[in-house]
């Protein structure tokens, strides 16, 4: 594989890491409804283990950067 297409794939897979995120924003003067969950910070997704994280990047994310790499590759 090329070089930069495979830093571009490594950086794409990265940026679906799996950390905590808020459902919405965390307005008090709304009572603040937004909850902190555990999950994949780029795409806003719910994920409870780490296997639904490899999940999520096996089926979610690993064809999108397929696809994104058979209309540049030569
Ligand atoms: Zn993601």
């Amino acid at each position: 594989m090329h070089e930069t297409l495979l830093k571009e794939a490594q950086e794409e897979i990265m940026r679906h890491h799996w950390d905590t995120f808020c459902t919405q924003p965390l307005s008090i003067a709304e009572g603040g409804k937004g909850v902190i969950v555990p999950g994949c910070v780029a795409c806003k997704k719910l994920l409870y283990t780490n296997n639904q994280y490899l999940s999520h990047l096996a089926i979610d994310v690993l064809p999108e950067i397929l696809r994104k790499f058979s209309g540049t590759s030569a």
